[in-house]
């Protein structure tokens, strides 16, 4: 790992940059020790080159249980199950009560792919300038990894005791084909919980200072249609009376037109209620009328016409590829729309197919559904977890409105809310807009933001675990 600062600078050098990790009284400091320890463990985690197919989350695995072990987690503990070229790790947090159900601290080892010569840095070698921690994966999901799992090392360190058990579950492919994931949420389906680091987190503005504290509590389901058109064809000097782009494009009209019904869950109602006392204007007075009535079709239009909310207020489908005809001079024997859906939270797969069908109803297209959909449900917004959460998130900035949200998906959650374990997204990054790079270039954390993490992990995991 190549440093610029020694261990002692670092310290240093993170302990004067904390002025986001304001902690209130009573709430104990990140330890120093332990602050430069997530630093260095997330500048290792960058040295980790964990995308698809370098075979690198088995040996990122082996350095995390390394890490487990040296604070407090005893070796028959950690599981680290080969999956493939990738791996899943989990690691257990004896509590004192068998009979209770596990709460679940997930993160995933993989990262998406990163070129070099793309970079002004070396994206696989951590960099830390400026405040920033630089690197492929420092945002996501290394930083949620690390500050949730540090958090756990100072709950190690302090004797604490949690009844139930908490487990820490670290996915090996969740930018990709997520099957570690679907395998871990059918193993470990009996949980109370999932408290996940790779959604949830606060904007700041530009003076620094968060303005709202986002928890995810639900996903849009993901489907892909192909509607295909087909027809006999012939030589293009003679057009008869059908065409397989003419009756394809009667059915783009039909689908353009079409909108699927309002709806509102308790987090889309929690979620307008906040954002439509910030919003101003007539967007701001729609969202709250929303909220209260998603009866209401002057409101649900208005919301219904900007992209930032059509997905909040219901199911979307929309046109997303085209392609038809093989000769110029040829009449088309086929021709084939994609179609992607955004599945609202409740609604099932074949209710979506059905009303799509009954919207092309056209006998000569024929639609196949391209991408199995894994459904899943909105988590409860339980008192016991947003109670704790408001505890954890005052302790850094009393006060800060929490809003529940739903996100277009996916992460880890999906599979796990799909296998009956309510999941939230509470993550402890707090950024600018502008400063999220996730998944793009020169991805970057504030040095800053790491003790306010864990300090948040850690109040959070000790209420909802002890
Ligand atoms: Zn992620």
């Amino acid at each position: 790992m190549q440093s610029s600062f020694s261990g002692r600078r670092l310290a240093a050098f993170v302990l004067c940059l904390a002025p986001l990790a304001a902690h209130a009284a009573g709430d104990p400091a990140v330890p120093p020790a332990l602050s430069a320890k997530a630093l260095e463990m997330l500048k290792r985690s960058v040295g980790f080159r964990t995308v698809e197919g370098e075979g690198q989350v088995p040996a990122y695995a082996e350095y995390l249980a390394g890490e487990l072990r040296a604070h407090g987690f005893a070796a028959e503990d950690i599981t680290i199950t080969p999956r493939g070229e990738t791996a899943t790790l989990v690691a257990r947090f004896r509590g004192s009560d068998p009979a209770l159900k596990p709460i679940l601290v997930s993160s995933h080892m993989d990262v998406v792919p990163a070129k070099r010569e793309d970079w002004e840095r070396d994206p696989f070698t951590a960099v830390v300038e400026d405040g920033y921690v630089y690197g492929r994966g420092a945002l996501d999901n290394k930083f949620g990894l690390v500050t949730s799992t540090a958090a756990l090392f100072w709950l190690k360190q302090e004797g604490f005791k949690p009844r139930r058990d908490i487990l820490v579950v670290l996915s090996g492919d969740e930018e990709t084909s997520m099957t570690t994931t679907a395998a871990l949420a059918q193993e470990l389906k009996g949980a109370e919980l999932l408290l996940n680091s790779d959604a949830g987190g606060a904007r700041l503005r530009d003076d620094g200072k968060p303005d709202v504290y986002s928890m995810q509590a639900a996903e849009k389901t993901y489907m892909d249609f192909e509607v295909t058109t087909t027809n006999p064809g012939g030589h293009s000097s003679r057009p008869g009376p059908t065409n397989a782009i003419y009756d394809l494009a009667r059915i783009i009209d039909r689908l353009a037109a079409f909108r699927f019904p309002a709806k509102l869950n308790e987090i889309t109602r929690a979620y307008f209620e906040s954002a439509g006392e910030s919003t101003p204007g007539q967007t701001g007075e729609a969202m709250l009328r929303y909220a209260k009535d998603p009866g209401d079709k002057e409101a649900y239009e208005l919301l219904a016409s900007k992209p930032e909310y059509v997905g909040q207020v219901g199911t979307t489908c929309v046109a997303t590829t085209l392609r038809g005809g093989h000769a110029p001079n040829a009449l088309p024997q086929s021709a084939t729309l994609g179609i992607n859906c955004r599945v609202f939270p409740g609604e099932s797969v074949e209710y979506v197919t059905e009303t799509l069908t009954r919207v092309i109803d056209n006998p000569n297209a024929t639609m196949k559904l391209i991408y199995q959909p894994v459904p899943s449900d909105a988590s409860p917004l339980r008192e016991d977890v947003m109670k704790a959460l408001r505890k954890a998130i005052d302790q850094r900035v009393p006060g800060l409105p929490i809003v529940p949200s739903m996100s277009a998906g996916a992460t880890d959650s999906l599979y796990f809310r799909n296998a009956g374990v309510p999941s939230y997204g509470v993550g402890g990054l707090f950024i600018r807009a502008e400063d999220n790079f996730a998944h793009g270039l020169n991805e970057r954390i504030p040095v800053a933001s790491i003790d306010g993490a864990v300090a948040q992990w850690r109040s959070l995991v000790r209420d909802l675990a002890r």
